[in-house]
């Protein structure tokens, strides 16, 4: 059982977020914190540029409330938090300075089932200091 745990959930496989956050609610100690972080991506300057201001800014607030629907229903004990930069820097900063004592992770996105691992995935697993459980 784990006092605190981390779901990063990837808004393009929120089926498989859903999976994710179901496992922690599973292996979390009564009294125990889950928070569920979605990393929006920075948008390089060039692009930005070409955007609405009113759409880039929007962009954490959406992510914030595709978050409440994926975990809608679930107890005062889930955290919801969105981060810029850059996903698997951010997953790993985040596991730090929340002190988590586990994070659960989805192993890549729908039609990338040949490779074991997804780019984001491997580099949390290869970077993080607390346990990394990978679902398949
Ligand atoms: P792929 O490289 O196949 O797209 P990833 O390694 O990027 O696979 O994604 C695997 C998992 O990493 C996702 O299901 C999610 O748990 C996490 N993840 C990826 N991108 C993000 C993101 N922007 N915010 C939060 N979690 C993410």
């Amino acid at each position: 059982m784990y006092s605190k745990i981390l779901v990063p959930i990837d808004l393009s496989d929120v089926g498989h977020g859903k999976e994710i956050f179901r496992i922690a609610e599973k292996l979390l100690e009564p009294g125990g914190t889950i928070t569920v972080l979605n990393v929006v991506e920075d948008i390089p300057g060039y692009v930005a540029a070409e955007l609405p201001d009113a759409v880039v800014k929007d962009l954490s607030a959406n992510a914030h409330t595709a978050l409440e629907e994926a975990t809608y229903g679930a107890g005062g004990n889930v955290k919801l938090e969105v981060r810029r930069g850059s996903p698997a820097s951010a997953i790993v900063a985040a596991a730090e300075q929340l002190e988590v004592d586990l994070i659960i992770i989805a192993s890549h996105s729908p039609g990338l089932a040949d490779y074991f691992l997804g780019s984001t995935a491997s580099r949390v697993v290869r970077h993080a200091k607390c346990p990394v459980l990978v679902d398949r």
